[in-house]
């Protein structure tokens, strides 16, 4: 889940971080109100696109309703805080790397939204409980910042990577850090994104719930309700049905390859239902109805669980509902999901229902998938 700005800030608030004072607003600032109004939504480059105004007393009412107005939203929430007196502003972001399993420290000597564009990020690896981080964040960054900066800077960067730790946090970025007159640091924006698969052990913040949920199509909502994730992908011409995230990559990048872009991307969730093989198919039926969309896939891998029960699923949903458009089917079973049910047979209940081929290779079922959709444009089930 990625975090407001406000439910991100009042998270480090509460780990002892210094951040802005600040207060939501939902309706209209008073016309006293001074200080930096800033749009609470889940995309960055605010600053770019107007959604952060700096207000001088009298001006925050007009500036709320551009702001607003911007986004299209009358009563879009905004975040009102005092204007800090920033002397530098540095980029500082922590994040998981997942190939190394561990976290990355990321700092840039010139923070401030030009940030992708200005060579000069420094980085390193960091494990907050291991012996002799200090010193090493210390050296990553002694040569671009002067010792007196340097230290204040490496403390802080440790102790976030703590919070990370603890919040279960992706990504923690902040930018700008501000060097304030006083030399002190603040934290005058926070992108936070948590892990959604330790969502349980947290309460989610309201306002990041709010907006997450505002953010889903209908589509997407329903999916959540029914026990598993759905993305729709604009520009898709074929619903893929998968299970697992690492699957669903794969056969993304598969059907790119074969030039029939998958039109969605389905994930299971934590403490999801055991099968949601039929809400699937609904939702890719669904999304299958659009013009544009011209086939349905279907793969999944079984480890252990049987395939029967899957085919079984997959056959009744079938019968129950026959696909809009052009439906392709690949079921990849180990030995153990094969026991006393073979692929042979599966075949033969599948076409039972108008399934002409079972594939348990992937490329060979996006190879079918490109075959079929390229010389026919016709309904049915192939
Ligand atoms: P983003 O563009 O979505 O990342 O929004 P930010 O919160 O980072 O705001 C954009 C820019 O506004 C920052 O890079 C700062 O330069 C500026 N800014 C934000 N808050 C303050 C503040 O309190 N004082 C001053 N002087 N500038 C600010
Ligand atoms: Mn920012």
């Amino acid at each position: 889940m990625r975090l407001t700005e406000h439910d991100g800030k009042a998270l480090l608030r509460r780990h002892g971080i210094a951040v802005p004072e600040g207060l939501l607003l939902q309706g209209p600032p008073s016309a006293t109100a001074k200080g930096v109004l800033k749009a609470q939504v889940l995309e960055g480059g605010r600053g770019k696109r107007g959604l952060v105004r700096l207000v001088a007393p009298g001006e925050a009412p007009a500036a709320a309703a551009a702001i607003r107005g911007i986004l299209g939203d009358s009563t879009a929430p905004l975040l009102l805080e005092q204007a800090v007196a920033i002397k530098r502003e540095i980029y500082l972001a922590l994040r998981v790397d997942g190939t190394a399993q561990g976290i990355q420290l990321l700092v840039h000597p010139e923070g401030g939204v030009d940030i992708e564009t200005t060579p000069g990020l420094l980085r390193c690896d960091l494990d907050p409980e291991a012996p002799g981080q200090l010193e090493a964040i210390y050296a990553l960054l002694a040569p671009a910042f002067a010792p007196a900066l340097a230290a204040p800077l490496a403390r802080l960067a440790l102790r976030l990577a703590r919070v990370m730790v603890a919040e279960d946090l992706d990504l923690l970025e902040i930018n700008p850090l501000a060097v304030l007159e006083n030399g002190r640091l603040m934290a005058c924006d926070a992108k936070l994104v948590r892990d959604d698969s330790a969502a349980f052990r947290h309460d989610a913040p309201a306002l990041s719930a709010a907006l997450e949920d505002a953010a889903l199509t209908p589509l997407e909502r329903r999916a959540r309700d029914q026990g598993f994730q759905l993305v729709e992908l604009p520009g898709g011409t074929v619903a893929m049905v998968t299970a697992g995230a690492g699957l669903g990559m794969l056969m993304l990048d598969l059907l790119a390859d074969v030039g029939c872009p998958a039109a969605c991307f389905m994930d299971n969730v934590p403490g999801g239902p055991m099968d949601s093989t039929p809400e699937r198919l609904d939702a890719a039926y669904d999304i299958a109805r659009r013009p544009e969309v011209k086939g349905v896939m279907f793969y999944t891998t079984l480890a252990s669980r049987p395939l029967k029960a899957r085919v079984d699923a997959l056959a009744e949903a079938i019968r129950r509902s026959p696909p809009p458009k052009p439906l392709f089917v690949g079921i990849a079973a180990g030995h153990a999901a094969l026991r006393g049910y073979s692929l042979d047979q599966a075949r033969a209940d599948l076409a039972a229902v108008g399934v002409a081929a079972l594939h348990d290779n992937p490329h060979d079922l996006v190879r079918a998938v490109a075959a079929g959709l390229a010389g026919n444009h016709g309904q049915g089930i192939r």
